[in-house]
């Protein structure tokens, strides 16, 4: 329970933030109609003064939605190991840097660099850093907490960081608000519940017109209540992001997550390294997934914008797309698999063997069970990744297949095998 914040504040704030990004937004309504999803659902999650990521975030179990990391210890510990596997694979290079999209209250990367001080021997001759890439000032305030002790640098000169530190392990850590602002270098990247909170675009057939995106507009005959319209006519975003082929009647397209997918794959494929996606989503089949959540309930996405989280299933085939052949993919495969994979039933027996009170050891079994049953979070979450080409084929495999030593498999979409 330490490990999670404190909800009062954030209830607090809440409260008083209500009305305000409700009436920035009816104002702008008023001025200019009505506006596509993806611009309501970027104003209300990350609008610089009143954005619910701006002002709280309220990841963990006192704040509005909880995730793998704030379950369980364990979930970063086996990311850890994945990267460790992934770094061997790829030939021990003599250093990399640790890039994660988002990283809430920062217990993933905590885990994560535990695992790697753990396992300081392996990477002793490594050099070791990390970018957190966040547009969240509070939440970087929390991250800072965590990792530095709160022992950081705000708007360091000689750095495109916005702020830096050191970690408690003695990592170096630099604080991003996009992923064209970090250095260039052999990177390993991670993005856990991340893409699901970039702004969506919605849209819907209407048999007798085709294509209509679907907006958001003031109700005339409510005051200050939004609602959802259709687009009169087609909007530039119909004309770009429905395919020919589409044969569902309802489809949502996150234009962001398909651009900071091909910058991954681009950095990947120039400067080598391996990017691990984790969130809800589905590949390429589902349709109406927008929702809201706030105090761990389904919320009205409409309603009291600026106080809860607003999400979309991650469109797993969009991405593959958009990594446009420049690295490999591997999944989406369940979270259940990936973990089993990773070695979580063995781990799960060392704690429970090492622990001492009952109490202790039904955490861990309540815990494991949160991330693995297919029920709660071990089917509809996935794992995802890209990969250089080489790393799962040999670049002159044609030429001469039987010269080569086979590659080592990927973890977790395969065994994890540690020599
Ligand atoms: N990875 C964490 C937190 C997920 S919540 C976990 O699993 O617990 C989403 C995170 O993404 C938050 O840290 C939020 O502030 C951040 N975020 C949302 N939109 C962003 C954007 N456009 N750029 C950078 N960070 C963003």
């Amino acid at each position: 329970a330490a490990r999670l914040r404190s909800g009062a504040g954030g209830e607090a704030e809440a409260a008083s933030g209500d009305g305000a990004m409700l009436r920035h937004l009816t104002r702008k309504l008023r001025a200019s109609g009505p506006v596509t999803v993806a611009e309501y659902m970027r104003e209300a999650l990350t609008n610089p003064g009143q954005g619910y990521y701006t002002r709280r975030g309220g990841v963990g179990e006192s704040g509005d939605f909880i995730t793998s990391p704030e379950i369980s210890q364990v979930f970063g510990e086996l990311i850890g190991i994945w990267y460790i596997s992934e770094w061997m694979a790829m030939g021990k290079p003599s250093t990399f840097q640790l890039v994660e999209l988002g990283p809430g209250r920062g217990t993933l990367t905590e885990d994560i660099l535990r695992v790697f001080k753990q396992l300081a021997s392996v990477l002793s001759k490594c050099d070791v850093s990390v970018h957190l890439v966040e547009v969240s000032p509070k939440l970087s305030e929390i991250q800072a907490v965590m990792l530095t002790g709160g022992e950081v640098q705000p708007n360091p000169e000689d750095e495109s960081a916005y702020m830096k530190g050191i970690s408690k392990t003695g990592i170096p850590i630099f604080w991003y608000r996009d992923i064209q602002d970090v250095p260039s270098g052999y990177s390993f990247y991670l993005a856990h519940e991340f893409f699901d909170a970039l702004p969506i675009h919605k849209f819907q057939q209407r048999t007798e017109k085709g294509w209509r995106e679907v907006l958001v507009d003031i109700d005339p005959q409510v005051p200050d209540q939004l609602r959802f319209v259709l687009s009169p006519s087609r909007t530039p975003a119909t004309q770009n992001f429905i395919q020919p082929e589409e044969t569902r009647d309802h489809v949502e397209v996150c234009p962001e997550a398909g651009v900071i997918v091909q910058r991954l794959a681009s950095r990947i494929e120039k400067d080598g390294g391996a990017a691990l996606v984790a969130d809800y989503g589905h590949d390429g089949t589902k349709t109406d997934t927008f929702r809201g959540f706030r105090n761990h309930k389904l919320h009205d996405v409409l309603s009291a914008p600026g106080t809860a989280d607003l999400t979309a299933d991650v469109d797993f085939s969009y991405l593959r797309k958009m990594a446009q052949g420049k690295t490999a993919t591997l999944g989406p495969i369940k979270q259940r698999e990936f973990l089993k994979n990773m070695g979580i039933d063995l781990r799960l027996q060392v704690l429970l063997q090492n622990s001492g009170d009952t109490a202790t050891r039904e955490q861990l079994l309540h815990s494991y069970d949160m991330l693995m049953n297919p029920e709660k979070m071990g089917d509809c979450f996935n794992f995802f990744a890209l990969l250089p080409h080489h790393r799962l084929v040999h670049p002159d495999k044609k030429d001469k297949p039987e010269s080569k030593s086979p590659l080592p498999p990927v973890a977790g979409f395969n065994e994890l095998l540690l020599k």
